[in-house]
């Protein structure tokens, strides 16, 4: 039997997602309370490259622009593949780089500003989906109307609801470590990313001031080497070894169709919401956050808590429709047939990197470079075969 709820909301993972959902449910009027089982400030593995996308939705979600102290601005790019430099482009729109340890103490900051009840440092027993309510580990209980799953890739929420977080065979895995800081000032002010360090993903270096982030990423069953990977890519780029580098799995490529059920949502990593071709994950974490809020206020002010989930999937739709379109799209960036060709095209071509660095901004989506593709590929492949055919074997 359910117990009175003691929150409208509870919310499991204080990460991007958890705080954006936190800070828009305690906005509309809910009692929110959000559960971590670390304590903030805590360390995320992650690249922190905040894209224009993210930065618009941090503004919609907290009021407020973003502290400036948090990010650096990066408006130069390049693009590599092997030691082979594919273009390097200036003045691109912004991207902002972070270090996630600060940045989510932040978030979770403004949540609790909001109004949100805040319980880090707490480890779920137990979650009864039947009772609605979350059990921590020091005994205590928090029955709820709805629960929002913002507890990353490893969701115990998703775990509870579905059996498992993620299907292994589909999830991309990443290694990463800290690097030296950038002395040359080219270098310092450009955002480095390399296409072939990994099967079916990239190697990054995002220069920061105090340290540059340098990681390899890709499918987790095709780079069964993926430690050998970085310490090539560091190789690669002189900038020290990889040792101690440290791991995490990135769940891109495999979203869930039905982010959640009934009365319980998932939002951001836990509903596998990662961009398959960039990694990014950061915005559609904010994203799905505010939404999830969005569908809980919605089905509770009707009174129809086992709702949720369907307002929520409908709130989804475009999020997961782009993820879809960037599925599909994916094999064109990294299958060793077209691959080459697309490489070759998007060195060549600025209509296409502009697309890209516009989609990261925030300002373009993945259907619009279906568009594009659509009117280029087939004299590209027409091209790419002609090449083939005349090429003399060696
Ligand atoms: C190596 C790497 C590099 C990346 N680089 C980028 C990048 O440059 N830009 C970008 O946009 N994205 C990047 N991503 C993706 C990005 O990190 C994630 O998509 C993003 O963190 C998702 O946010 P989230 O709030 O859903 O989950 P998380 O940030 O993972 O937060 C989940 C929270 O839940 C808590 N939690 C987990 N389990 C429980 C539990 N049982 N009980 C209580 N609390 C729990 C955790 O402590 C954590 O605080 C990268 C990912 C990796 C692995």
């Amino acid at each position: 039997m359910p117990v009175p709820a003691s929150h409208d909301v509870v919310i499991l993972g204080g990460g991007p997602a958890g705080s954006a959902a936190a800070t828009t449910a305690a906005r509309l009027g809910l009692r929110v309370v959000v559960i971590d089982k670390a304590r903030f400030p805590r360390d995320k593995l992650c690249g922190g490259l905040f894209t224009g996308r993210a930065r618009g939705e941090y503004v919609r979600i907290f009021g407020c622009t973003p502290d400036p102290g948090l990010f650096e601005e990066r408006r130069a790019i390049s693009f590599h593949l092997g030691d082979r430099t594919l273009s390097r482009m200036e003045d691109v729109p912004p991207m902002y780089l972070t270090m996630r340890r600060s940045l989510d103490a932040h978030l979770l900051s403004l949540a609790a500003q909001a109004g949100a009840e805040l319980r880090t440092g707490c480890r779920v027993a137990d979650i009864d989906l039947a009772a609605e309510r979350v059990v921590l580990e020091d005994g205590t209980t928090l029955a709820y109307r709805v629960l929002i799953g913002a507890d990353g890739v490893t969701s115990a929420v998703a775990r509870t609801l579905f059996g498992r977080p993620f299907d292994p065979k589909k999830i991309g895995f990443a290694l990463e470590k800290e690097m030296p800081p950038q002395t040359d000032a080219d270098v310092l002010r450009t955002v480095r990313v390399d296409f072939g360090a990994a099967e079916w993903g990239y190697g990054w270096s995002f220069p920061k001031r105090a340290s540059t982030t340098v990681g390899v990423g890709g499918l987790h069953r095709l780079n069964p080497d993926m430690k050998a990977r970085l310490h090539d890519y560091a190789a690669l780029l002189q900038q020290g070894d990889a040792d101690g580098m440290k791991g995490h799995f990135l769940p891109f490529g495999d979203h869930r169709r039905r982010p959640g059920r009934g009365n319980v949502l998932l939002a951001g990593d836990a509903a596998g919401f990662v961009d398959p071709i960039t990694g990014e994950g950061i915005g559609h974490a904010l994203t799905s956050g505010r939404l999830a809020a969005e569908a809980a206020v919605l089905a509770l002010r009707e009174g129809r808590q086992g709702d949720a989930a369907a307002v929520y999937r409908m709130a989804t739709r475009d999020l997961r429709h782009s993820l879809a379109t960037a599925r599909m799209l994916r094999p064109i960036v990294f299958s060793s047939g077209l691959a080459p060709m697309f490489l070759g095209g998007f060195g060549a071509s600025g209509t296409m990197r502009h697309a890209y660095l516009a989609m990261l901004a925030g300002d373009c989506e993945y259907g619009q470079i279906l568009g594009l593709l659509a009117r280029r590929l087939p004299l590209k492949l027409w091209q790419h075969y002609r090449q083939r055919r005349t090429r003399p074997n060696t």
